[in-house]
């Protein structure tokens, strides 16, 4: 066998074997992700250059255009996803700007969730209307809420988030593929691939911070989006554009990523479900939110959509800031830290930190009690870490 073929394999099914298997048609024999960091390729003619210069996503030409490893990490998601195509970015910032203004014109209509990450959310709130898009809000958590706020020949563009940032409030995927006439987006950090398939449920595109836990290490900045290559080469032509592409590096990283996510995702989740049950019956806590226990409001749609939990859980406690406070400056294992996903547990108080400018009542309309912990479980022993809560909690 040569270095660029490859063993042929009925297809996988489950995705813990995606995850191994996928993103190695660039990688002949190495079983390793293959980095070329290069950020051109020479061409030997004129004409060569031409069809490069005029190709969509020609792979060996410009680094901002494609790049072998790069390429690698998006067939690995599209395929985790059951997408056709997927389309990496610099962060997951850069997904989430470069698909709205790749898709979205002047006098274009935008619907998205309310609560949703605070990036997201800054971006359609403050920076569409300056190119004269207009989006509406709406709480996703109501059925029939995202598809009424739809304007018929108006709307280019349905954004959602589930489980949402940070309060793991949950969009109905079946109700948002189901929409017709926009194109339909899902966030679907919080719960990776390997928890949900929003294209499964007939979802356009999935958007990722790969950041997170994708790449899983806390070592890549990385954003991804899957869907139909007629539409991920669209939005591909716009971004050569607007220059967010993903770098190698971050992509061999991210790579490297998916081939343990499965097992850290089921480690992950198993641990914020024991965490999450232990967290609900101590007295310090006023309530705890976390998809798979059967106190979340939408726990239903939790267990008809996400095979796990997810590695997120948000708790709320007695005493507000000031309990805040002195719960995540007491912690010895855990780390404050502004993301999750990561081999590390980490917690983050948005009252005292990201949010500290807002007012008790301003942060209960954003969806953030001033008590609110989102915690990150990582894949330290969890006796390890609930040991570390009981101490910061005493
Ligand atoms: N989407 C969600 C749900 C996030 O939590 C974040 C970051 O925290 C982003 C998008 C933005 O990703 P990045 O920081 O990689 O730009």
């Amino acid at each position: 066998m040569t270095d660029n073929e490859q063993p042929t394999a009925a297809p996988p099914a489950q995705p813990d074997t995606v995850a191994i298997t996928a993103g190695r048609s660039h990688a002949g024999r190495a079983l390793g992700s293959v980095l070329h960091a290069s950020a051109v390729w020479q061409v030997d003619s004129l004409e060569e250059h031409r069809q490069m210069a005029t190709a969509a996503r020609a792979e060996r030409f410009y680094g901002r255009y494609a790049n072998p490893t790069v390429s690698a990490f998006e067939e690995a998601v599209a395929e985790l996803e059951g997408a056709e195509s997927g389309l990496a970015f610099a962060s997951g910032m850069g997904a989430v700007a470069t698909v709205v203004m790749a898709l979205c014109s002047s006098g274009d209509h935008v619907v998205a969730q309310r609560h949703i990450y605070s990036g997201t959310q800054l971006f359609l709130q403050g920076v569409c209307p300056r190119f004269g898009i207009d989006v509406t809000f709406v709480d996703a958590t109501e059925p029939g809420a995202l598809a009424n706020a739809v304007r018929p020949g108006r709307t280019m563009l349905v954004v959602a988030e589930t489980p949402a940032n940070p309060q793991l409030a949950l969009t109905d995927l079946d109700e948002l593929g189901a929409i017709t006439g926009p194109f339909t987006a899902v966030d679907s950090t919080f719960a990776t691939p390997i928890v949900q398939r929003p294209h499964d449920h007939g979802v356009d595109l999935v958007l990722h911070s790969a950041t997170k836990g994708i790449a899983g290490h806390n070592d890549a900045t990385l954003g991804i989006v899957t869907g139909a290559a007629d539409v991920l080469d669209a939005v591909w032509a716009y971004s050569v554009l607007h220059g967010a592409c993903a770098s190698p590096f971050d992509a061999m990283n991210g790579l490297r990523g998916i081939r343990t996510l499965a097992v850290r995702v089921e480690r992950q989740s198993a641990s914020a479900l024991q965490l999450a049950e232990w967290f609900e019956s101590h007295p310090a806590v006023a309530g705890v939110r976390y998809p798979h226990l059967p106190s979340h409001p939408q726990h239903d749609l939790a267990k008809r959509q996400m095979a796990l939990g997810g590695g997120i859980l948000a708790i709320d406690l007695r005493g507000g800031r000031a309990a805040g406070k002195a719960f995540v400056e007491s912690l010895r294992l855990a780390r404050m830290a502004a993301t999750l996903g990561g081999p590390e547990t980490l917690v983050s108080s948005p009252a005292n930190s990201t949010h500290v400018g807002l007012t008790d009542e301003e942060l209960e309309a954003a969806g953030i009690g001033p008590g609110l912990i989102r915690i990150s479980a990582g894949l330290e022993h969890v006796d390890d870490v609930r040991a570390d809560f009981a101490q910061a909690l005493g």
